[in-house]
């Protein structure tokens, strides 16, 4: 029967965490780890926020949950699929300032 309200629990937790209300305590490390490897791939943050859908470097749709990196940029969020891109996009926008 434990192992029955701990299930609940987890997928209570999961159900929290899929609607990024961040659940009030963490009670276990496992689901900490999981929590800090998520933020470190992936970037919470909703496509009608950002000034483009697309990568602006490499082009690529970007949906929620591929979101790598984020910049702001003249007040707008621009979406990344990986920092390499965010890093080129600002090099890029930086030799473009005169
Ligand atoms: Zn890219």
């Amino acid at each position: 029967m434990k192992l029955i309200s701990f299930l609940a629990m987890l997928s209570v937790y999961m159900l929290l965490w899929a609607c990024h209300q961040p659940a009030p305590r963490v009670q276990n490390a496992a689901a900490m780890q999981a929590q800090e490897s998520d933020t470190m791939s992936h970037i919470n943050i909703a496509l009608n926020q950002l000034a483009s859908r697309v990568d602006p470097v490499c082009g690529m749709n970007l949906n929620e949950g591929s979101i790598a990196d984020t910049a702001l940029i003249g007040g707008k969020i621009y979406g990344y699929c990986n920092s390499g891109c965010k890093e080129e996009d600002l090099k890029q926008r930086s030799s473009k300032k005169k």
